[in-house]
């Protein structure tokens, strides 16, 4: 059986690869060859269920069909360049795409589940003011197979661990890239993490994270159900500007209200997720906790307090224990459910928006800096 282990580049052969298909992709790629439909099916579970990229071991599938596809499709990984595990179990990969770029996935092992951390860009366009994947430029979007091989080669290579519960119980689009700027790669991706004959994710478990692209989060709604996250980081405009600048497209009035409408058009109304991150004498004032409780009140919300992770140039400082622990108490006093995250895995460089690859260096910006590191948080 061919898994993680043995992959090879991808051949040049433009022959599409079956990795990135979701169920109805896979359908129409067989009808299109004149094959019956459920062969999709049978293929998304070889290749997600099972592990198998080699058409000849897919043994319910014919001699001749298997021919053909050897002929006319591919399934092709990542490569993987980089693999270690972290002192609290951490796993993360550097994967390298067939153009010679690098993106990372983390894999976060918490005592009731196992969050992997998925890229959805080489690089980001956004160019949020502490975020160091954004410091690097952006570069391209990754194909729904170079989403989706994240997950596959995960998977495998935590099942060849053989240790007890280093599954994968839940995936957030929170990796590099910002999801919604992708977000038919990404929505195809998500649907083959949620299909029952490939990943099997319930729509609680995956989520969608972003800086807030309006647009996209409107129509996010209106094709899946999955769970929502908003990268806040400010209570007002002019902060919000300096932070995340795509706030100056679509400011907080707009965002706010496309978490409403996003909220209403859930079959549950799960909670959306609002991340915030604690940056020193920036964000973090008892007043801007009390602003915040203001802002977001009649959402169903889930607070999470990222301690900033610090990087080479960023300006930025982490806010004190005690001072994330006073703005939190605030929150929490308004009856707002709050996580204070804990930084994970920076032994090995696997905190949240310290993730950097390696990106073909396209922003001007990004050469005034030193090299930063990368990392998770959980
Ligand atoms: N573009 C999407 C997906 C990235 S998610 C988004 O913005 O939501 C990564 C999360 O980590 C975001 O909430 C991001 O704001 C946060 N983050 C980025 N840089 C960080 C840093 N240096 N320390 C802590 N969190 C950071």
């Amino acid at each position: 059986m061919a898994t993680a282990s043995a992959i090879v580049k991808p051949p040049a052969s433009g022959r599409p690869n079956l990795l990135g298909l979701d169920r109805a992709g896979m359908e129409a790629f067989f009808v299109d060859m004149g094959e019956q439909r459920f062969r999709a099916s049978q293929l998304i579970k070889w290749i997600h269920q099972q592990g198998v990229i080699d058409f000849d071991a897919m043994s319910n599938v014919s001699k001749a069909l298997r021919e053909r596809l050897r002929q006319h499709a591919c399934v092709t990984p990542l490569e993987i360049v980089f693999d270690e595990i972290s002192r609290d179990g951490t796993r993360k990969w550097v994967l390298e795409l067939a153009d010679g770029n690098q993106i990372e996935t983390v894999y976060i092992p918490e005592t009731d589940r196992g969050t992997l951390c998925v890229s959805s860009q080489v690089g980001c366009a956004l160019d949020c003011s502490f975020c160091s994947t954004g410091r690097r430029g952006f570069n391209r979007n990754l194909s729904s197979a170079e989403i989706i091989s994240q997950v596959w080669i995960a998977s495998q290579l935590l099942r060849e661990e053989k240790k007890p519960g280093r599954t994968i119980t839940n995936v957030v689009m929170m990796g590099m890239g910002e999801p919604l700027l992708n977000f038919d790669n990404m929505v195809t991706a998500v649907r083959i993490m949620m299909d029952d004959f490939a990943y099997g994710l319930s729509k609680r478990r995956v989520t969608v994270s972003t800086a807030g692209v309006v647009p996209a989060m409107d129509r996010l709604g209106d094709v899946l159900d999955s769970r929502l996250a908003v990268s806040l980081h400010a209570t007002n405009d002019e902060l919000r500007n300096e932070l995340v600048p795509i706030n100056k497209k679509y400011p907080l009035k707009e965002l706010i209200a496309a978490c409403h409408r996003f909220s209403e058009k859930q079959s549950a109304r799960t909670r959306i997720t609002f991340e915030y991150v604690m940056l020193d004498g920036v964000n973090d004032s008892p007043q801007q906790a009390h602003t915040l409780v203001r802002l977001l009140k009649g959402l169903p919300v889930m607070m999470n307090l990222i301690p900033f992770n610090p990087f080479a140039g960023s300006g930025y400082t982490t806010s004190s224990s005690e001072r994330i622990e006073a703005f939190a108490k605030i929150i929490i006093a308004a009856d707002m459910t709050t996580v204070v995250r804990r930084t994970r895995g920076d032994d090995i460089d696997a905190a949240c928006g310290q993730l950097v690859g390696k990106v073909a260096d396209k922003s001007r910006r990004a050469r005034r800096f030193a090299e930063p590191r990368f990392g998770m948080t959980s």
